[in-house]
């Protein structure tokens, strides 16, 4: 099926990001930073009762972090390079939360220096170079979860433990001084089964519970991650699905005993609010009686579209030439195999589609920028505007 505009964006938005495109050589991403800061505002009506610490892997370019500062988003961090960023725009530490369950003690103690009492943990080593390096901090322990198999980029074979485990690390955390503020988890990136919330939210529950009954460890805070969709190809729940329904697993299980809850948004902020334009540098057949093209962008793996590995985020590609169409293969512009976008699932694109015409690959606001090489073959990285 060939993609349509107004399944992704009213025609006003896209002639509004469409005009800009026109005046710009390709490629390039344009993030239109009114559509966050709405998609920080429809999260927050969802959850009126949840903290949002925005996950800021996603995008960490100034125009969105400002305004989701002046929003009074708080924010998620990975490394000390992410925090100079966010301390630099003025956030006060208070705002920030240490996400990253991998650190080292160093880092760890430059958080600390910086004023950020908040830390993620899935290990023992890691939860004693809290202790040491950040004494009497709050501690959040991530834990596993299932639905690997349902989220387009799943994140949560790496990270977490086990509930057993979790709960010896908390029990642990308050022997070392710190303080055992609650658990987290990631269900995975793009996550489309809202049941998985409903598994990891039971877990935290017995958690909850076996640390008050045994241990009299009374945690205060659920950290239920990001996961929340962005609109690609493969079709999602609406968000107001996701939030009531996870309403009702969270007051299914603590009812009136409701938790501190905190949300770790990324793609779903952000995501929509991008488009990719590149540009068709060559179509061609590999045989006479081949029954597919090739369409080579000049994007690709190496210049944003790292998530296409795997074929796993199936990006909406948009064209405005009209016609008969016919499946294609789509491949980037460097000399590297690997890069090859989508092959297995073909793009239907048109017959008429020309070298030099542009594509325009919607929903990529989040996950490109940052993910591009410095200069594979010679590109220079993806250029970006924020308009
Ligand atoms: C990447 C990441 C997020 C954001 O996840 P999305 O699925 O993009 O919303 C949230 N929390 C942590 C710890 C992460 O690593």
């Amino acid at each position: 099926m060939a993609i349509k505009i107004e399944d992704y964006y009213t025609p006003e938005t896209f002639d509004k990001f469409k005009q800009f495109a026109d005046t710009k050589e390709t490629p390039f991403l344009v993030l239109d930073t009114s559509i966050v800061a709405e998609a920080y505002d429809e999260l927050s009506e969802h959850f009126p009762f949840a903290g949002i610490y925005y996950a800021v892997k996603a995008n960490p370019a100034p125009e969105i972090l400002t305004l989701l500062r002046d929003r009074g988003s708080n924010f998620d961090i990975a490394s000390r390079y992410e925090l100079d960023k966010v301390l630099a725009l003025g956030v006060s530490p208070d705002r920030v939360s240490y996400g990253n369950t991998i650190k080292k003690s160093n880092d760890i103690r430059y958080f600390y220096d910086k004023g950020v009492r908040m830390f993620a943990t899935d290990s023992e080593p890691d939860l004693r170079n809290i202790a040491r390096a950040a004494p009497g901090s709050k501690v959040y322990v991530r834990i596993l979860t299932e639905g690997t198999l349902t989220a387009d980029w799943p994140l949560s074979r790496k990270f977490g433990c086990q509930t057993d485990m979790a709960m010896d690390l908390i029990i642990l955390a308050r022997d070392l001084g710190l303080n055992p503020y609650g658990i987290s988890f990631h269900v995975g990136s793009q996550q489309r089964d809202i049941g998985a919330w409903d598994a990891a939210i039971a877990k935290v529950k017995v958690i909850f519970e076996r640390l008050k009954e045994e241990d009299n460890i009374e945690l205060k805070m659920i950290n239920l991650g990001g996961g929340f969709p962005a609109r690609y190809i493969t079709k999602t729940n609406s968000l107001a699905t996701y939030a009531e329904e996870i309403k009702r697993f969270l007051e299914e299980d603590f009812g009136d005993d409701m938790p501190e809850i905190i949300l770790e948004p990324g793609r779903s902020l952000i995501s929509n609010a991008g488009i990719l334009v590149s540009e068709v540098v060559l179509i061609s057949r590999k045989a006479r009686t081949a029954l597919n093209r090739w369409v080579y962008t000049d994007v690709g793996k190496f210049s944003g579209l790292i998530e296409t590995l795997d074929e796993a985020i199936k990006f909406p590609v948009f064209t405005d030439k009209k016609g008969e169409f016919e499946d294609c293969i789509i491949a980037g512009p460097t000399c590297d195999s690997a890069d090859i976008m989508y092959e297995n699932y073909m793009y239907p694109l048109p017959l008429n589609l020309a070298i030099g015409d542009r594509l325009y690959w919607f929903s990529t606001g989040a996950y490109t920028t940052t993910y591009s090489a410095v200069e594979f073959n010679g590109f220079p990285p993806l250029q970006a505007y924020y308009i």
